[in-house]
């Protein structure tokens, strides 16, 4: 059997959870204070994603990067594909908070959207 730990970031106690497993299957959880770390880590082994956070180019506004989000999580062996592909993104100002900028970031159904707004800049 092995074990891998992790620490529960589901509220800011985190707990220290131990699982331990067999090939793909959970044989034990422990160390978890309430259902929430439980089903963290159930989440963290079997499906691991990250909302990713980044900045992509934009032209015509007051600063040359938008900073932008997904909308969920993010599988994590995806994530560099999605960075890749923002790399090459540039947008055009005006760009409004929460506006889609990317739609199914290398092909996880998942969108891109803008952190803030970014007006048009004046000449
Ligand atoms: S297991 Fe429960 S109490 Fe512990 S960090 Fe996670 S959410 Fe918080």
């Amino acid at each position: 059997m092995l074990t891998k730990e992790y620490t529960c970031t589901a509220c800011p106690k985190g707990c220290k959870i131990e699982v331990e497993y067999e090939g793909e299957e959970i044989k034990d959880i422990s160390g978890y204070s309430c259902m929430k770390g439980k089903e963290y880590v159930e989440d963290e082994f079997h499906d691991p994603r990250r909302i990713l956070t980044t900045t992509v180019k934009i032209k015509q506004a007051k600063y040359p990067r938008l900073p932008v989000r997904t909308n969920t999580g993010v599988p994590k062996d995806r994530l560099d594909c999605c960075l890749d592909m923002l790399i090459k993104v540039e947008l055009e100002a005006p760009v409004t908070i929460g506006d889609k900028v990317v739609e199914d970031v290398c092909s996880t159904g998942i969108s891109v959207v803008a952190s803030r707004s970014l007006e048009k800049k004046d000449r």
